[in-house]
């Protein structure tokens, strides 16, 4: 089957230049666009996570604010920086990288951001506004996600969507903007019983669950969406996804690469966020 590519770097370049297009009206109305990343500890993948998003920020004249603690800052200290951040006008989003080292609690550390700066969408407040469908952000991978469906024209609306993954920052997100477009959702994990049989009714199947070569051709429909967010290295430590891509791909109507694919959305919707943020704070 003839299959086509969802183009991350292609889709997101798109979405960042309207944002840059957006930032640029700011500026000339003498509104700037800030947005404050924290990073604790020396996680590695964290630090490449953070380098991408100050990256993103000055192609698009966001001003970044980038704060590196050490392993060992303790929940006061950091807490204590948020608060300040909370009030600082020229910060319109906060972002603390996760994981966070094993002696901070990241529920206590995400309920610190005020929810109007929670560009991760991960504050109880801002879930339950997606839970209802009245939201300011929405998680940058399902956000991105939906912005690929869109932008290829994929249509959920009475599709069977099935969503492998409920974690609180991909899966369970992803299964309520799915539904908020009028999808049919099933959200399956690691107790799904036959998984197999439920994966193969998908029209739109997303993965979130982080093993490479977990999604094979025999649980794909022909003509399927396929929608990977896995990011795992292989046994050659190159970067790949949780589909076994080549095999998947010859049955499918769409597909995302890894690398290439959701991974260079999510930062995108981050930006869009931090936009969002800047706006609503001005009143516009
Ligand atoms: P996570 O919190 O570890 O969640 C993984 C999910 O997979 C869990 O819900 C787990 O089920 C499920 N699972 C594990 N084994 C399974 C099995 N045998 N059958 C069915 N389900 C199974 O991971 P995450 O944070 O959602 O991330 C998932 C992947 O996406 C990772 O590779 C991560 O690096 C990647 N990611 C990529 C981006 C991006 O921008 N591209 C962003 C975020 C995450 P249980 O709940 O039952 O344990």
């Amino acid at each position: 089957m003839a299959y086509k590519i969802i183009n991350g770097k292609e889709i997101s370049a798109a979405v960042k230049e309207r944002i840059k297009k957006e930032v640029e009206t700011l500026k000339n109305k003498g509104i700037g666009v800030g947005l404050a990343v924290i990073l604790v500890g020396e996680n590695p993948a964290s630090k490449v996570y953070v380098a991408n998003k100050k990256k993103a920020c000055e192609e698009l004249g966001i001003k970044s604010f980038e704060f590196k603690l050490p392993e060992q800052t303790t929940e006061e200290e950091l807490i204590s920086l948020i608060k300040k951040l909370n009030e600082d006008s020229e910060v319109n989003g906060i972002l603390c990288q996760l994981p966070l080292p094993a002696h901070l609690d990241e529920g206590t550390v995400i309920n610190t951001i005020v929810p109007e700066k929670d560009v991760d969408a991960f504050h109880p407040v801002n879930v339950g506004k997606i839970m209802i469908g009245d939201f300011d952000f929405l998680p940058c991978t399902p956000a991105g996600i939906m912005e690929m469906l869109a932008y290829m024209n994929i249509d959920v609306c009475g599709k069977e969507c099935v969503v492998i993954g409920r974690s609180n920052i991909v899966g369970k997100p992803m299964a309520m903007l799915l539904l908020h477009k009028n999808a049919t959702v099933t959200v399956c994990h690691s107790k799904t019983k036959d998984l197999k049989a439920v994966t193969s009714r998908a029209d739109v199947l997303v993965s979130a669950v982080g093993r490479a070569g977990f999604v094979t051709a025999d649980m794909v429909k022909e003509g399927a969406v396929v929608i990977d967010v896995g990011m795992n290295r292989n046994a050659e430590n190159k970067l790949c996804g949780d589909v076994d891509f080549e095999a998947v791909a010859e049955k499918c109507s769409a597909i995302t690469p890894v690398p290439g694919g959701v991974g260079p959305m999510t930062i995108a919707m981050l930006m869009q966020n931090t936009l969002t943020a800047a706006k609503k704070q001005n009143n516009i």
